[in-house]
C-alpha cells in the first residue's frame, strides 16, 4: 500500500474503485483486519463489465486507487447467538474475512457455513475451507453445488434447501448471507419460517 500506509477496517467491509465521476465498483476485502498493510481482493470477472475488465487487466506492481472502508455487513461479536454464514460463489469474500478474523482472534461458539456454487469450480477458497473444517471441530462446513462430478463429496441442490436441511433453531441463530439477491431472498424466507426475525438475517447483495 502506498498511501495511507495501512488500512483499518472491519471484516466484511469493502473498497470502492472509481471508474469516472459517478461510476464505482465495490469489492469486499477477503483478508482479515489483522493484515493492515496488505489487503486481498478476489473477483469473479465473468460479469464482463468495466470492473471485471479492470480486474483482469491488473498486473503485479500496478498502482491502484480506491476508497475504503465501507459497509455495515460486519460480524457482531456482542450477539450471543450462533452464526450461520451462507455464501453464493464470489459472495464468499466478506465471509472469508470474517471467518479468518474469528478463528485468528478466538471465538467460543460453533460456526456454520453453507457455501453454494453452480459447480465446484465456482467455489473459491473451497480447499482452504475443507482444511479449516478438518482442523476445527467448532466449524461445520456445508459446500453445496447444483452439479458436480462423481468425486464431489459435498451436497447437491440449492443454497436455501441446504439451509433448510440444517434445521437451524430460529431462536439461537443469527445469519450472515452474501451473494445474489435471489439467493438472499430465498434463504431469508427459509430462516424466517424457522423463527428468525428478518433483522437477524444480515446480508450483502453483490448483484
Ligand atoms: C458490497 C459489494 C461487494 C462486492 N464485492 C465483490 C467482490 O468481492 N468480488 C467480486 O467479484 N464482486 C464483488 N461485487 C460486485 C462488483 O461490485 C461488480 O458488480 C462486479 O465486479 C461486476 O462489475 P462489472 O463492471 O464487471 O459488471 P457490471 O456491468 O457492473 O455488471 C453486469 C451485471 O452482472 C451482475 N453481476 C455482478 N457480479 C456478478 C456475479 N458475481 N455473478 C453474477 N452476476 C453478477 C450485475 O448486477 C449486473 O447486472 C460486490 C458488490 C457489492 C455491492
Amino acid at each position: 500500500m502506498q498511501e495511507p500506509l495501512e488500512l483499518l477496517f472491519e471484516a466484511g467491509q469493502w473498497v470502492s474503485v472509481p471508474f469516472g465521476p459517478k461510476n464505482v465498483r465495490a469489492y469486499s476485502i477477503a483478508s482479515p483486519p489483522s493484515s493492515r498493510e496488505r489487503i486481498t481482493l478476489c473477483a469473479d470477472v465473468a460479469p464482463g463489465g468495466i470492473g471485471s475488465a479492470w480486474f483482469a487487466s491488473l498486473r503485479a506492481g500496478d498502482v491502484v486507487e480506491f476508497k475504503a472502508p465501507f459497509g455495515g455487513f460486519v460480524f457482531r461479536r456482542d450477539d450471543p447467538r450462533r452464526p450461520l454464514f451462507v455464501a453464493e460463489e464470489i459472495g464468499i469474500v466478506p465471509i472469508r474475512s470474517m471467518l479468518s478474523d474469528l478463528f485468528e482472534t478466538g471465538f467460543e461458539r460453533p460456526v456454520t457455513l453453507v457455501y453454494w456454487g453452480r459447480d465446484p469450480s465456482w467455489l473459491p477458497y473451497h480447499d482452504d475451507l475443507v482444511a479449516l473444517a478438518g482442523r476445527r471441530a467448532d466449524f461445520a462446513y456445508h459446500p453445496v453445488v447444483e452439479s458436480g462430478g462423481d468425486d464431489w463429496r459435498g451436497g447437491r441442490g440449492a443454497a436455501a434447501d441446504a439451509v433448510e436441511a440444517l434445521a437451524p433453531d430460529g431462536g439461537h441463530v443469527v445469519a450472515y448471507v452474501s451473494g445474489g439477491g435471489a439467493m438472499i431472498d430465498r434463504v431469508r424466507e427459509v430462516l424466517v419460517a424457522r423463527g428468525l426475525d428478518r433483522k437477524s438475517v444480515r446480508w450483502e447483495k453483490f448483484w
